[in-house]
């Protein structure tokens, strides 16, 4: 069976295979770790996921490289807002950003790579480009991409860059979507700003050198697939390539694999609407990790995705449904008459399933296919009339389903203590869902954090969290109590 996909590059879907006939070579861009991921970072992680989880499914390996952006203007903001060091600001949110994705059953890729670990390739890469006249150096000491030297800008995106002019500038990581400038490689510090001393100078790397430099390091020059989120098409994409090819004079890679972004009630997701929502905090509110995961890769990749809390709370009751019918199955009673019907109905499952994710990894259809199955399924097992053949045959496709979906098996309560015991830590107990709250086990640590919390709050004069945490522990059954010698609790 192949694979067709769509390639943001020709505008076509078509077939995906590896060049080298043995691992498909990948690169997605990876997160920028200056905050926890919403839900909008994790449908773009999720479709690469489902992409090469189906790519296993087929008999593929992948060979996937992600890059942890540990270093940008966003991060050198925040560390100095915190008044540390980048390389103390961003370990918790790269951490954090790796819980996330093993609460969503997302599968690491076989190499991550962090920016500021690759520093001597991305200065190789900007000396190669300097060499052919498609880098300068500025006054200031920083270096720049001629983006007049390399007349297929624009490719990718597909926008008409021709009336280019020559040197002018962006220093930015991120800039406006329809111009074409000459953009940032190397950055020289400002005064007190973290930096590397190379050969380029001091200084540090453009965003967009970073993924150019770390995917040929592990990939070669020529690789199989580049996949992101929509918004990165252009610049970030585009310049990739032509940073890239520039320096090699190969096509930097062949297929482009582009997520369009999720809105939330059909709007853009943004902190000011108050829409905008980290994998954490639909945890808090008592949503079940496997339901996220598969409300974000059930919408194809190529099609917007608008969540909503329905949706989310239609698929709690799907997974449920489906988890019923495969113990069902499993626990079916061994002897039973044959089942033609059903054994065709679950073998057409099996293929639609396969057929639809190899026609540019149509979830949709694919789950479709599944979910037929389970009515077919059903009905026959309430019937009595299952037909003991079909048993491993369901299962067999059930199995491969998963090996995709990744749902059937049950991690939603681990997710969850995850998230709570983050909260506890974090001190955001309000932001906790009373039905989790009350379902929460307390072993003793557990209770003397939340009473040193307490009286840390106290401390700080926070009272109503120091309220809601007396509150929250005497509805267990444990009582606070202040003396002179400090606090003490017992259970009642
Ligand atoms: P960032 O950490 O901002 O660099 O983003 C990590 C990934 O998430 C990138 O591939 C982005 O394109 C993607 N992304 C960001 N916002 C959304 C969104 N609303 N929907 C889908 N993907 C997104
Ligand atoms: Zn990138």
């Amino acid at each position: 069976m192949t694979i067709r996909l769509f390639n943001t590059l020709t505008g076509r879907v078509e077939e995906l295979a590896p060049a080298d006939g043995q691992a498909l070579r990948m690169y997605a861009c990876g997160p920028t770790v200056y905050d926890y991921g919403h839900i909008g970072n994790f449908r773009t992680f999720l479709q690469v996921d489902v992409l090469r989880r189906f790519l296993r499914l087929q008999g593929i390996t992948p060979r996937h490289v992600m890059n942890i952006t540990d270093v940008d203007d966003k991060i050198i903001r925040n560390a100095a807002a915190a008044g540390v060091d980048i390389g103390q600001y961003t370990p918790r949110f790269e951490q954090a950003f790796f819980e996330d994705l093993d609460a969503l059953a997302v599968e690491k890729p076989e190499i991550v790579a962090r920016a500021t670990e690759h520093i001597p390739s991305m200065v190789a890469l900007i000396e190669r480009l300097a060499e052919q006249d498609c880098a300068y150096r500025t006054d200031d000491g920083s270096w720049y991409f001629r983006i007049a030297s390399f007349p297929e800008y624009g490719k990718l995106s597909r926008k008409d860059f021709s009336g280019i002019t020559d040197g002018a500038r962006v220093d930015v990581d991120e800039y406006d979507k329809d111009s074409a400038r000459d953009f940032a490689l190397w950055k020289s510090p400002k005064p007190g700003e973290y930096h590397w001393q190379t050969a380029l100078g001091p200084g540090r790397p453009g965003w967009h050198i970073e993924c150019s430099a770390m995917a040929t390091e592990y990939l070669g020059e020529a690789f199989d697939l580049h996949a992101g989120g929509e918004d990165l098409m252009f610049p970030h994409h585009e310049n990739e390539i032509a940073q890239s090819e520039s320096a090699s004079h190969q096509t930097f890679a062949r297929h482009w694999f582009h997520v369009r972004f999720l809105l939330v009630e059909g709007r853009k997701m943004s902190k000011s609407e108050g829409n905008f929502y980290t994998l954490r905090d639909l945890l808090l509110k008592g949503y079940k990790a496997s339901a996220i995961r598969m409300l974000l890769i059930s919408v194809p990749y190529r099609q917007q995705l608008n969540f909503t809390f329905e949706g989310l709370a239609a698929e709690t009751g799907a997974i449920d449904r489906l988890r019923t019918f495969h113990q069902r199955v499993l626990a079916a009673p061994t002897v039973s008459a044959l089942n033609v019907d059903l054994a065709a109905e679950t073998s057409r499952a099996g293929q639609s399933f396969c057929e639809a994710l190899g026609n540019d990894l149509n979830t949709a259809e694919a789950r479709a296919a599944i979910f037929d199955l389970v009515r077919a399924g059903n009905a026959a097992m309430d019937a009595g009339t299952l037909g003991t053949e079909n048993v491993p045959k369901i299962l067999d496709v059930l199995n491969r389903f998963d090996q995709v979906f990744a749902v059937l098996e049950d991690h939603d309560t681990e997710a969850t203590r995850f998230a709570l015991d983050w909260a506890e830590r974090e001190g955001r107990l309000e932001e906790i869902a009373p039905e989790l709250l009350a379902q929460r086990d307390f072993s003793d640590d557990k209770i003397q954090a939340l009473v040193d919390k307490r009286t840390q709050a106290k401390r700080t004069r926070n009272f109503a969290l120091a309220d809601q945490i007396r509150n929250e522990l005497a509805e267990k059954g444990i009582v606070i109590e202040d003396s002179k010698d400090g606090v003490r609790w017992k259970r009642k």
